[in-house]
């Protein structure tokens, strides 16, 4: 028998766990050049000069250089890297960030553009005295057609705001994730996030219709079409989607906002093993069909950290895996009966052993809020290790159980959870303060056992600052070549993200 729905849960909003999370630590991580042991390139450095001129472009209180004021943009949200960045922009226009980037490039002065800094691979934050170039005032929505569904928007727009203001229109965000209330869509274009809903929707690459982006000499590249068909010439938006804003900087989006789904609903189960995770899974894309959106997992670990650290209640009781299924759909009844033959069918064969199911959007946030939080939950055991890959599915899990062994006690938690519809598991370890030795223990291997798999080392986070020297595990030395030809040609000086991305060997 299915749970009936217990409010154990309180109504935490996420935007309240997502600070909890932020707030975890207030110790100061590691300057990451000594980290990780970096030399700095041949940039210019910042004068006095410099930042008088940026005055002229911006006004006074937009040009930053307070120590404190700025300490936020030097580190990243998991607290792994910090950069010692002493200047940060803040433009509110294309042509100021034109101005801005021609001026940089001829003084030789690197830049990091950042969105909402929630990046999980270091991308955001400068690792020296790189140019803080902040977003978050780029935040107007240009225009919203409501029939085709192009929304066009700054890249400083923050990814829940657009949702909450396109779903007035019966529309949504072709994407949703965890940091979707701190997360910018420049910074979601520039990582080609993947998130929830990609299951339904598809990646970036399909769903965004156009980029205006600044290239680092300052030319602005206008490819802001809102048609869903155009094949003049190369797909030029493409360069700058999941680029990481190496390639150049995006000011502008065009994005395809699919219909607002009249009927959603979600369930929750307790499953004995993964081979019935995956089995579900079989199931669940052919029961289900075109209504189901979400298929995603946790293990018993990953929710007992939520559950232990965050002091969220768990609605259902023990079991080695969870799995959470979300339809959304256009016809409340038929959509209902389509779930309910699912789940008696998949109790009955035993698949879901216990779970819950609810239509109502405050409880189904509830538990949502469970499955986001996992991604912060770890930081409070310390320190986390976080890996983002992606593998075949039938070896989706096996990871897990091969660190579990290999790290022994050195690990407080070791847990996969992830978007089993995307073959994407995210791995974290988590460890009382970060540790040298577990790390070497982690790194190559990790990403070793990946490339035997046919996975990739990075399924949706990128490659930032941490995985630049890791990326020939997922690709092949002639592609990488090709990306250093690409980075040469957009930005010669190398002054936008630099150690970011394109391994330097
Ligand atoms: C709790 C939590 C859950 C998450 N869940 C997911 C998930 O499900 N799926 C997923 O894919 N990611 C996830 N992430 C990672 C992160 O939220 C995404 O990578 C997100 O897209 C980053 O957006 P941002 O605005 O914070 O960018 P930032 O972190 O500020 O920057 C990320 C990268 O993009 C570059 N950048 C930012 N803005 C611009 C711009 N306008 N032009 C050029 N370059 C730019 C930065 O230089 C950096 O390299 C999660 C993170 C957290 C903290």
């Amino acid at each position: 028998m299915l749970n009936s729905w217990t409010l154990l849960i309180s109504n935490l909003k996420n935007t309240k766990v997502f600070n909890q999370i932020r707030c975890a630590s207030q110790v100061l991580p590691q300057l990451s050049s000594e980290k990780y042991n970096v030399r700095r390139k041949q940039f210019g450095n910042i004068q006095a000069s410099d930042v008088d001129y940026f005055k002229t472009i911006l006004s006074e209180d937009r040009v930053l250089t307070d120590e404190n004021d700025i300490l936020p943009f030097n580190i990243d949200w998991i607290k792994n890297c910090r950069g010692q960045s002493k200047l940060v922009l803040k433009p509110k226009s294309t042509e100021e960030v034109s101005h801005i980037l021609r001026y940089c490039n001829e003084k030789r002065l690197a830049v990091c553009p950042q969105g909402g800094n929630t990046g999980l691979v270091g991308g955001s934050v400068p690792v020296f005295d790189e140019i803080v170039l902040s977003f978050m005032l780029m935040n107007k929505i240009i225009s919203l057609d409501e029939l085709s569904g192009a929304l066009v928007c700054e890249s400083g727009c923050v990814l829940e705001n657009l949702d909450n203001y396109v779903r007035k229109r019966n529309l949504i965000m072709p994407l949703d994730l965890g940091a979707k209330g701190s997360c910018h869509i420049g910074g979601n274009v520039s990582t080609n996030a993947g998130g929830l809903r990609l299951l339904r929707y598809g990646n970036l690459h399909g769903s965004v219709l156009g980029v205006e982006a600044v290239k680092a000499d300052g030319t602005v590249i206008d490819c802001l079409k809102t048609l869903k068909k155009d094949n003049t010439g190369y797909h030029l938006k493409h360069l700058f989607i999941g680029s990481e804003g190496t390639l150049g900087v995006v000011t502008k989006v065009a994005i395809h906002c699919p219909a607002m789904p009249k009927a959603v609903s979600l369930g929750f189960f307790g499953v004995k093993n993964f081979e019935n995770v995956l089995r579900l899974y079989a199931s669940a894309k052919s029961s289900l069909g075109e209504i189901l959106s979400a298929f995603e997992m946790a293990d018993n670990d990953s929710i007992s950290s939520t559950v232990e650290n965050l002091k969220l209640p768990n609605p259902i009781s023990d079991y080695p895996f969870y799995v959470l299924v979300e339809t959304s759909g256009s016809d409340e009844t038929h959509d209902a009966e389509k779930l309910s033959r699912f789940l008696d069918k998949e109790m009955e064969s035993g698949l879901i052993v216990d779970g819950t199911v609810t239509s109502e959007p405050g409880k189904m946030q509830t538990i949502w809020n469970l499955r986001e939080s996992i991604a912060g939950a770890g930081l409070i055991d310390g320190y986390v290790f976080k890996y983002d890959v992606s593998v075949p599915l039938a070896n989706y899990y096996s990871l897990v159980p091969l660190l579990r062994q290999k790290l022994g006690s050195k690990a407080v938690r070791v847990y996969g959870y992830g978007h089993v519809g995307d073959g994407n598991i995210h791995i974290n370890v988590t460890v009382p303060k970060y540790d040298q030795e577990v790390c070497s223990m982690l790194e190559p291997y990790i990403f070793e056992e990946v490339a035997k798999l046919n996975g990739s080392i990075s399924a949706e986070h990128g490659v930032g600052f941490r995985k630049p020297h890791y990326i020939h595990y997922s690709k092949d030395v002639t592609a990488i070549h090709l990306m250093k030809q690409l980075k040469q040609l957009m930005d010669p000086n190398g002054i936008l993200n630099p150690y970011k991305v394109v391994p330097e060997v």
